[in-house]
């Protein structure tokens, strides 16, 4: 077990990184931060900083030396630079689960070879049309660029094989084309796994998208107990199949006709979880460091139903933020903003959260806060 004082390394220095920072310090752990941007959110509070690759041999081996415990903020981390760092240190999530979560046909061949349901694909390799035949069953569909994609980049709707060719065509990159499902609900669940296989579950949240990017999460989801204990189980033994270690966020879908899928794996904490601050005993970000550092994990008790809304840099101008008293004024929202110095569309510049009597109330009121500010950016 590493006890607060402990160093914990963390690749990546995005808001996620920052919060995980925050909840370190908060325990007594010192952090050092690596992240190519020297404008990364996470510099502003880490004890140490790197600016520069996750590949960097040098950066690695300070990294090897001096921290007791490394983590990653993101799935886009070089999994050979994790499989690197475990020669010598704790690593969790372990390369091999960060592997499996970044590119999306090992994602998603694990979860069907493991018995989860997925959305129907297939996987194109090489520029190699799938035959017609094959690629029919699935149109229209996503086509999702194997790696590197988030909050919808690297996807394209597919109506038509001509479509697909071409899209294909202009990508030397691997993909996978996924059946677009008609939804009637999304929703998702943070797990922490500890290294002796103790899991802690939070609520299931449902979200909300636009444009493929998450605007509001609502917690509990309104769903029935029996569909809330399906969804549980399924996302704890996804995190036992992996071996998982760590905190572990699974997204699902819920189709028109009933069924349930799972979507896909993020192997850190989520956008979606960020309601844990303010409306859980122990937030996503204090059971991650519980489980790097092999403490306890705490209770995912919910003690006030929340909801939870993205603050995009759609709502900047220029440089400038939207009014942001329209959440300020309200005794029972809190604003989180992440310290971006580059507002672009599109961008996660911050969240609030709102707590509420019932979750219907707290998502009608951060509904309301997202309206009357981009109403207030389309006014000017
Ligand atoms: P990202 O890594 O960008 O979050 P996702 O695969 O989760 O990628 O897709 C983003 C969003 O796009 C989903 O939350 C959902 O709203 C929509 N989407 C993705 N795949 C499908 C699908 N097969 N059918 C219907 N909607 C989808
Ligand atoms: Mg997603």
């Amino acid at each position: 077990m590493l006890l607060p004082g402990s160093m914990l390394g963390v690749l990546g220095g995005g808001q996620l990184g920052l919060m995980f920072a925050l909840a370190a310090r908060r325990m007594g752990y010192q952090t050092t931060v690596v992240d190519p941007d020297p404008r990364a959110p996470a510099f502003g509070i880490a004890d140490r900083k790197f600016v520069g690759s996750y590949r960097d041999p040098e950066i690695l081996s300070e990294l090897s030396s001096t921290c007791h415990a490394v983590t990653t903020e993101f799935e886009n981390v070089p999994a050979t630079s994790l499989a690197f760092l475990e020669k010598s240190l704790t690593v969790r999530p372990s390369s091999r689960s960060v592997e499996t979560c970044q590119d999306r046909i090992l994602e998603k061949t694990f979860l069907r070879e493991q018995g989860f349901e997925t959305a129907p694909f297939l996987v194109i390799r090489d520029g190699k049309i799938p035959s017609s035949d094959s690629m029919r069953p699935l149109l229209p569909g996503i086509l999702k660029a194997s790696r590197e994609g988030y909050d919808g980049k690297g996807q394209w709707v597919v109506s038509s094989p001509e479509e697909l060719s071409r899209l294909v065509g202009e990508r030397n990159t691997p993909f996978v084309l996924e059946k677009k499902l008609d939804l009637k609900a999304e929703f998702s669940v943070v797990l922490a796994r500890g290294h002796d296989g103790q899991t802690a579950i939070y609520p299931v949240a449902e979200n909300i998208h636009e444009s493929g990017i998450l605007h509001i999460s609502a917690v509990p989801a309104g769903i029935s107990t029996d569909l809330g204990e399906k969804i549980r189980a399924v996302a704890e033994n996804i995190a036992k199949k992996l071996e998982y270690t760590g905190v572990l966020s699974v997204e699902f879908f819920l189709a028109d006709d009933g069924r349930l899928y799972v979507n896909e794996l993020a192997p850190r904490p989520h956008n979606s979880g960020h309601y844990t601050l303010d409306g859980c005993i122990a937030s996503q970000f204090d059971q991650h460091v519980r489980a790097l550092t092999g403490l306890p994990l705490a209770s995912t008790l919910l003690l006030s139903p929340c909801a939870m809304g993205n603050l995009l840099g759609d709502l900047w101008r220029e440089n400038s933020p939207p009014p942001l008293q329209v959440i300020l004024s309200h005794p029972s929202a809190k604003l989180y903003l992440y310290g971006k110095a580059n507002p672009r569309p599109g961008r996660k510049m911050g969240h609030f959260t709102v707590l509420g009597n019932t979750v219907q109330e707290a998502t009608h009121i951060a509904r309301s806060m997202l309206a009357t500010l981009s109403g207030a950016v389309s006014e000017q």
